[in-house]
Formats: C-alpha cells, sequence, structure tokens
C-alpha cells in the first residue's frame, strides 16, 4: 500500500484510507462475507431478458462465463415468491420504449424502478453460484455502455464550477466501474483450456491501480454505500429477514445485520461523513434532484443493453444497491417540509447489501494487491 499516494481522507469523509482499510478488514468484511451468504440475502429476483431501450441489440456474449446459472424452483424460498409489500409502481425491469426512462413516479423510490409485484419473467438467482468475475465480455458493446454511461449521463470530468451534486452521481458510478474492474482482475480466467482461474495483476495495474482517481472514487463509494447502510440502521434491524428456513438461521441474519448496522467501531471510526443535508440546497435544488434522478434511471435502463447475462445481473444489482443508498441518503432532503418515511422492498435491501459486500471485497483486494500489482508492472 502506497501511503505516500493514497495518504489523507477519503474525499467528502472524515476518514483516512489507512483507518477505512483496518475497519474493512477487521470489522466490515468478515460481518458482510457471512451475511450474503444467509438464505436471506443470497437469492435476488431479477428480470434478466428485457430488450434494450436505447439501440438495437448488438448480439448476446454466448462465451460459457457469461450465462447466469438459475435457480431450481425448489430451491428459492417460497416465502419471496409473495412481494415483500404492494407498491404503487411501474414496471421497473423492463424499459421497453421509454429510452428516456421518463416513468411517472410518484409514491416510490425515485432513484430506482425495481418492482417486486412484477413476477412475469422474473429470475430467480443464487448469487453465491454466479460471482461476479471475468466473463469475456468486452469491445464494442461493452465499450459503448460505459461510454453512453459517461457522455450522457455524468459530465465526465467534472469541471471546477460543476455542481457538487452532478459530482456525486460520476463518482459513484466511477466507483461502482473500478469495483468492477477489480473483480474481473481478481477471478479471471488465466487458461481457458484448463479452466484455471486466477489473479490477473496487470489487468488490476492497468485498469484501477495506475488510475489515482478510480482509486479514490472507489473508496468514495465504499464509503457512501456505509453511511446509508448506517443511516438506515433502524430500519435494517427491523426489517422481516424470514425466509421460511430454521429460526437458527433467521438469529444470524438477525444478529450479522445488528452487528453491522449498529457497529461502535464503525461508527467510532469515522464520525464526519458527507453531509448530505448540504446538497441539493439552494433554488435550483429540487430541479436539480429531478435532473439527476432521471439520469440515474437512464443509468438503470441502461443496464438492460449490456449483452452478457452475468455482468448484467451484477450490473442490475448494483446499481439498484446505489439507488437504494441515494434513496436512504436523499429522500426527504430536497423538499425540506415534505420528509417521507423510508420504504424499502427486499430486493433493495439485498441489492444494497450485496453491492456494500462487492465493494469491501474491492478495498480488500485494491489494498492487498495493488502494491503487488505496481510492484511486478515496475519490474518488467
Ligand atoms: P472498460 O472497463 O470497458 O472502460 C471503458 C473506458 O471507461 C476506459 O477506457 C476509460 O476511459 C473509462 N474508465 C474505465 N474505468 C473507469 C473508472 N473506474 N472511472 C471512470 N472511467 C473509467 N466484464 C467482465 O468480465 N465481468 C463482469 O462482471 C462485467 N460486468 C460488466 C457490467 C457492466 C454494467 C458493463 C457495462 C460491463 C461489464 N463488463 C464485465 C465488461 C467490463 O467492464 C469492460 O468493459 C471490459 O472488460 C473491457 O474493458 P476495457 O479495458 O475496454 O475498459
Amino acid at each position: 500500500w502506497d501511503a505516500g499516494k493514497y495518504s489523507g481522507m477519503v474525499e467528502d469523509y472524515g476518514c483516512d484510507y489507512e483507518t477505512v482499510n483496518r475497519l474493512n478488514e477487521e470489522v466490515l468484511h468478515p460481518i458482510l462475507q457471512e451475511l450474503v451468504k444467509t438464505s436471506f440475502f443470497r437469492y435476488f429476483k431479477v428480470k434478466l431478458w428485457c430488450d434494450c431501450p436505447f439501440w438495437p441489440d448488438d448480439g448476446m456474449c454466448h462465451l460459457r462465463d457469461c450465462s447466469v446459472c438459475e435457480c431450481p424452483d425448489n430451491e428459492f424460498p417460497e416465502l419471496f415468491k409473495e412481494p415483500s409489500k404492494a407498491r404503487l409502481a411501474d414496471n421497473m425491469a423492463c424499459q421497453e420504449g421509454k429510452p428516456q426512462a421518463a416513468v411517472n413516479r410518484t409514491l416510490d423510490n425515485p432513484w430506482t424502478h425495481d418492482d417486486e409485484t412484477d413476477n412475469v419473467g422474473m429470475t430467480y438467482v443464487n448469487l453465491q453460484l454466479n460471482p461476479e468475475r471475468y466473463t469475456g465480455y468486452s469491445g464494442p458493446s461493452a465499450r459503448r455502455i460505459w461510454d453512453a454511461i459517461y457522455k450522457e449521463n455524468c459530465a465526465k470530468y467534472p469541471s471546477k464550477e460543476s455542481c457538487s451534486e452532478q459530482k456525486v452521481l460520476y463518482k459513484l458510478i466511477s466507483g461502482l466501474h473500478s469495483s468492477i474492474s477489480v473483480h474481473i482482475a481478481s477471478d479471471y480466467l488465466i487458461d481457458e483450456v484448463l479452466q484455471l482461474w486466477d489473479e490477473n495483476l496487470d489487468l488490476l495495474h492497468d485498469r484501477v491501480m495506475r488510475h489515482p482517481e478510480r482509486i479514490r472514487n472507489l473508496y468514495f463509494t465504499f464509503f457512501f454505500v456505509l453511511r446509508a447502510v448506517t443511516k438506515a440502521a433502524d430500519y435494517l434491524e427491523q426489517f422481516e429477514y424470514n425466509t421460511g428456513n430454521s429460526q437458527e438461521e433467521l438469529k444470524t441474519t438477525q444478529s450479522l445485520v445488528r452487528e453491522l448496522v449498529f457497529n461502535p467501531k464503525i461508527r467510532a471510526a469515522c464520525p464526519l461523513p458527507i453531509d448530505e443535508a448540504q446538497l441539493w440546497k439552494g433554488e435550483e435544488g429540487p430541479e436539480l434532484m429531478h435532473q439527476i434522478q432521471k439520469q440515474f434511471r437512464n443509468i438503470s435502463a441502461m443496464m438492460d443493453c449490456v449483452g452478457c447475462e452475468k455482468c448484467r445481473l451484477w450490473g442490475k444489482l448494483q446499481v439498484l444497491g446505489l439507488g437504494t443508498a441515494l434513496d436512504i441518503l436523499f429522500s426527504g432532503n430536497v423538499t425540506s417540509n415534505l420528509i417521507q418515511p423510508l420504504q424499502l422492498e427486499r430486493n433493495e435491501i439485498i441489492a444494497l447489501i450485496n453491492l456494500l459486500n462487492r465493494l469491501s471485497e474491492s478495498v480488500k483486494f485494491v489494498h492487498e494487491m495493488g502494491p503487488k500489482a505496481e510492484k511486478l508492472v515496475k519490474g518488467k
């Protein structure tokens, strides 16, 4: 770990990189790794086959590692087949014919468009059996999506004048992109014939380590989502985690959630979070909020254009997780006198925690393997 390069505070947070690394490795990572294995958190309900609302499909990735193994019907918890609560929402999962993702939403989460009440075409996926890793998906299709996300939706390198709210969205997406690249590097198909998987430190260096901004954004996104999870602590503690499995498993899940959301070490380590209240202020606040929500929903809809099933699964899950974090941190801030109580769906909570786990894995990998990757490249 190059303390010189990444010393100082994680942007917008009162926490230095070393503290974040320690906190992650000693507290967060172990809890999250256990939590995502529980039956509540390992199953994700998702519509994987939607037409891309932005451009005609240019073919799917047919490589073996692109495919998702779906759950046999009897594996998925019966209780999950019922929606956790009814929402008067549009169909989130497919956005065909809605290129602007201009869904008229009034009652539900304005940052996401998930709808558990819609079961048509839904797939149940065991996330533990479908890890985010190298799939071979690349080339013009992948490039077009990242380009569209950055070009159309976030100002790529926000200038000094661009507002803090736009910068937040850019940093979140860039941090997520870094995390995806880290997962590709940490679990890479080294030999196709022998089916040999290993780390690819050249790739880690090339896509992440040699771009300090991407590392800073990864830490920023990690902290942002962690902040959302701790802010929603009471709500998350009270949520119904019963899947119909044993009472013992239910107790384990509840106790891990408590350990995560009320952990005194997390609260003590980084006491000065981003001040959400400072964003969306001023006359243009509400308009700006709507504009950025629309951009974010466009990004969500763009996940249906990802031409690789497994990348699409994790893309959808993580963007839903980010939308949930945005909802927790920002809903109610914009129209100051209209604070709505937090309402989250089961799928949103599953996405939020799995996203946090992915980011925690990425931060750990960058911390542990980043210096090795740099040495390796220098030695060549
Ligand atoms: P890309 O990662 O495609 O990057 C494109 C351009 O974006 C870069 O040239 C650079 O200018 C910019 N950029 C890169 N990183 C950042 C950053 N952190 N912040 C800001 N700008 C950046 N492939 C897999 O093997 N497994 C997966 O699970 C997977 N999931 C994906 C999910 C989504 C939503 C998408 C769109 C793609 C996914 N891919 C996945 C493909 C993968 O992300 C790359 O696109 C692919 O490996 C080709 O990489 P590349 O080197 O061309 O650069």
